[in-house]
């Protein structure tokens, strides 16, 4: 070898305690506030178990509401940036349904539920998923104030965007809720319970 062993693969595992969060919610969630109601509980058991921030997605059958995969925040457990809830759950709904386009021919239509409106990164990995609804929890400035990451420059028109490419966008589903989970997970880091993991910390 002539240069040092190079990684040959890109891994975001989702934490094992999902599967006992996960033992009693139904295959078919019907009600969309049930399932952003499942994304805040994901979200502040993730920042509890030490893997990551406080985020969680889903990515569900839009019509029935069939639940394809979640996703929660990785990146302290993977020690990868890229391991955002967003990207955890489009890329495992994509590997169960071996494809890379949610919106592709004989699909059902898709939807991207979270509990909280996208950073820079996820903005794109949504948009490029195939989905064609992206569900919030909430939305504004409470998860940068109350938390401190950076969603980086999201440009004011990102609903707009969303939905000039067939992607609907529902904002404000339980946001209270997600407020709480931020609150909680704020207090922690202010106690020295929890880690803020934006890159280019001072
Ligand atoms: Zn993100």
């Amino acid at each position: 070898m002539h240069f040092p062993p190079l990684a040959t693969a890109v891994t975001l595992d989702l934490p094992d305690w999902l599967n006992d969060e996960l033992a009693d919610v139904p295959d078919e969630i019907p009600a969309v506030a049930d399932r952003v109601a499942l994304v805040n509980r994901l979200a502040d058991r993730n920042w509890r178990e030490g893997g990551g921030g406080p985020f969680a997605a889903l990515v569900a059958e839009r019509a029935t509401g069939r639940i394809v995969s979640v996703g929660v925040n990785v990146v302290l457990a993977s020690n990868i940036s890229l391991g955002h809830a967003e990207v955890t759950a489009i890329g495992t709904a994509q590997a169960r349904l071996g494809t890379w386009d949610l919106g592709g021919a004989g699909l059902p239509e898709h939807e991207l539920v979270v509990n909280w409106r996208p950073c820079v990164q996820c903005y794109g990995a949504a948009m490029w998923s195939g989905i064609t609804s992206l569900v919030l929890a909430g939305h504004g400035s409470e998860c940068e104030d109350l938390t401190t990451f950076d969603e980086g420059p999201m440009i004011d028109t990102w609903v707009e965007a969303f939905e000039q490419r067939g992607i609907s966008v529902t904002l404000d589903v339980a946001k209270p809720e997600a407020v709480r989970v931020f609150e909680a997970y704020r207090d922690a880091v202010a106690a020295g319970g929890a880690v803020v993991y934006n890159a280019r910390q001072a």
